[in-house]
């Protein structure tokens, strides 16, 4: 297949990885540059909501996913003291057919693995950490710190919350701290055999919520303990969690959460940090995507699946027409794909370019903007006990309405039309 742009990604997170995919399957020459030595093993669980499954299910992945991934059979709100259970929603073939696709939860490594593995073979470079970039007459032009340089029709940026790309294209920003910071970490199922393997779990104290979830089917559990500190604010994936304070901070909890945290050996913190949205995040040949777009809290378990939505949408900016308009013939889009292979650095092309990164924005932004705000207020945070110490449904029913338009949403159906270059 002539390849039609040559498509710079920087950062081999999921985002990165997503949007190589979904673009690698348009015909565009793609080149994934992450700063890391290697693609390695990191992070622990994560969410994959319907709204992201299906895209990925879309793209050939659903085989694996099934294999990797958890599907919830319910989730399930439990006392924080006695540990008997206040309210179970089921997750299972009602979710399914609620949202027209599994929910998973999953190993961010496998995930990870997974998405690397569908790329051909010579798509990442690791090693390569992005430090600037310009763009040139004839396209973007990338400098990385080892020296070495690239250059590309289009830059992704999807280089994470701290990203370069974003801070060069719209300035600097300040993150939000939210006044909280998540222990997290895994433990073999065996060692807390009390707990399930196939259930999503929250208990919601006065001063921490304590969540846990399967991965790896169910062999181990991911656990994820939100506390109040003002003082914590290490915005950090790999930052040690002091296990001798996650337990402090559980002491007095049912035996359920204290035998959990008593099988923890290892245990990461984070703390939990925002931004504003961005008011613009794309300019000429250059993007943004995932968290570098726009960072979120992780309440509503979004992360993950608002990157894979990115890419898909991106995916279809910069090809030909696939929305609900075929008769839009002469699309930004078409222009961005077609000529581009020839010549992307003409004047037309790169205006083609420039107005089908403003329409995937244009798509984009509203929906992350109201994922990203309502994150902040969100998911458990809406449990907690009552002064009688139990927990009412009705607040349960609200933390489902709050993630139901997000599932619901298909990143594919209905794209309007691209405008004209
Ligand atoms: P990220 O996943 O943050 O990926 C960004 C990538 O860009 C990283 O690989 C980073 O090394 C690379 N990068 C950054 N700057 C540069 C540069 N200048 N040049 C080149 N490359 C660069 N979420 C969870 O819910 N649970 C977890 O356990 C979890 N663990 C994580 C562990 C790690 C190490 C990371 C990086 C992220 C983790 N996350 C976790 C976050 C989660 O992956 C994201 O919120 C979500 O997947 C969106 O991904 P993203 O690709 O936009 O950003």
């Amino acid at each position: 297949m002539v390849p039609k742009l040559r498509i710079a990604v920087v950062g081999g997170g999921i985002g990165g990885l997503a949007a190589a995919l979904a673009l690698t399957r348009k015909g565009h020459e793609v080149r994934v540059y992450e700063q890391a030595p290697e693609l390695r093993e990191a992070g622990v669980g994560m969410h994959l909501g319907p709204n992201g499954s299906r895209l990925l299910e879309r793209w050939g992945l659903g085989e694996r996913l099934r294999a990797l991934g958890v599907r919830p059979a319910g989730m399930e709100v439990r006392d924080w003291s006695h540990g008997g259970t206040l309210v179970r929603q089921p997750m299972g073939e009602e979710w399914l057919a609620e949202f027209g696709a599994p929910y998973y939860t999953i190993h961010r490594a496998d995930l990870h693995t997974m998405l690397a593995e569908s790329l051909p073979s010579g798509t990442v470079r690791a090693g390569h950490r992005l430090e600037r970039f310009t763009e040139t007459g004839g396209g973007v032009r990338l400098e990385f710190a080892d020296g070495s340089t690239a250059g590309a029709d289009v830059l992704i940026g999807a280089d994470g919350a701290h990203s370069v790309v974003r801070r060069t294209l719209a300035g600097p920003d300040t993150a939000v701290f939210s006044g909280q910071s998540a222990f997290r970490g895994v433990v073999a199922r065996d060692q807390v055999p009390g707990l399930p393997g196939d259930t999503l779990l929250v208990w919601a104290g006065p001063d921490a919520r304590m969540l846990v979830y399967p991965v790896r089917g169910g062999r181990f559990l991911t656990f994820v303990a939100v506390v109040p500190d003002p003082r914590w604010r290490l915005e950090s994936w790999s930052a040690p969690g002091d296990l001798d304070e996650l337990a402090a901070r559980f002491d007095g909890w049912n035996t359920d959460v204290k035998s959990l945290v008593a099988a923890v050996r290892e245990s990461r913190r984070w703390a939990l940090y925002d931004r504003e949205p961005l008011a613009r995040w794309s300019a000429g040949a250059v993007t943004l995507l995932g968290d570098a777009a726009h960072p979120m809290l992780p309440h509503h378990g979004q992360g993950v699946s608002q990157a894979v939505e990115d890419a898909a949408v991106l995916a279809h900016c910069l090809d030909a027409p696939t929305g609900p308009d075929p008769s839009a013939s002469v699309s930004a889009a078409a222009a961005a794909s077609a000529p581009a292979a020839a010549a992307a650095s003409a004047p037309a092309a790169r205006r083609a370019i420039a107005a089908a990164l403003d329409a995937y924005e244009g798509v984009r932004r509203p929906h992350t903007t109201r994922v990203q705000l309502g994150s902040r207020g969100g998911g458990s945070q809406r449990l907690r006990p009552d002064e009688d110490g139990t927990e009412s449904t009705g607040t349960m029913s609200s933390l489902v309405e709050d993630v139901s338009w997000i599932q619901r949403h298909d990143a594919e159906a209905g794209l309007p039309p691209l405008p004209p270059p």
